[in-house]
This record gives structure tokens, C-alpha cells and sequence, in this order.
């Protein structure tokens, strides 16, 4: 099987189906997220800072959570963000609030001896 959209062949077990169309699992992600851009965080971000527009910038408590933690380590590692969190975001999770606050110029990645950490802005 083939996918409709950028015709690369895919397993059986990879295909998804979106509007009657079979897609390999970029295109339907892709499909899913609209409009379409390089970078799906900084849609994604764009488009929730849209949504804050006119009325400031709020952060979820979750987000408030993120930045109490960098501010107290100073900088972490996502696994270790993770671990601080307490289970209650996975990695995808974690990466789109952290594209969000990025976007809002409150954190950052930072390299550090070869490994990313995550910081404040
Ligand atoms: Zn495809």
C-alpha cells in the first residue's frame, strides 16, 4: 500500500486512514495538525498564542509548574523534568508546552556538554 499523499510505500501495520485516504504516519500527523508548517511546534505554539491574544498571556498550572522547577534547578535534562513532573506529562506532552512557553520566550534548550537541557529563557 502506498500513501496518498507522498506515495511512499508503508507497512500494513503503519497505515492510517484520514478522510478516506490511506497515509503513512507523517502524513497523518501532518493531516492532523493543521495548517501546515516545517515546524509543528511552533504551529502549534502560534496558534496558542493566537488564542492568548488580547488577553495577555496566561500559563496552565502545568506550565507555571515547568518554570518553578527550571527556575529551582537551573536547568534539567527533559527525562529529569519529566521525573519532576511526576508522571503527569509524557515526552510529546512535554514538548508542546515547552515549544508554547519557548514561543513566549520563557525557556530554552541549552546544550551542555553534548546533552540538551532545558532552561530558563
Ligand atoms: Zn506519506
Amino acid at each position: 500500500m502506498q500513501c496518498h499523499r507522498c506515495q511512499t510505500e508503508i507497512d500494513p501495520e503503519e497505515e492510517k486512514e484520514h478522510l478516506n485516504q490511506v497515509l503513512c504516519e507523517d502524513c497523518y500527523m501532518d493531516a492532523l495538525s493543521p495548517p501546515k508548517g516545517c515546524d509543528p511546534w511552533a504551529v502549534y505554539s502560534a496558534k496558542n498564542l493566537e488564542q492568548h491574544a488580547g488577553s495577555g498571556i496566561t500559563l496552565t498550572p502545568l506550565q507555571s509548574e515547568i518554570l518553578r522547577i527550571l527556575k529551582e534547578t537551573g536547568g534539567v535534562e527533559p527525562p529529569a523534568l519529566l521525573q519532576e513532573l511526576a508522571g503527569k506529562l509524557t515526552i510529546p506532552q512535554l514538548e508542546r508546552e515547552f515549544a508554547t512557553l519557548r514561543h513566549m520566550e520563557k525557556v530554552r534548550g541549552e546544550r551542555r556538554e553534548g546533552k540538551i537541557f532545558l532552561r530558563l529563557w
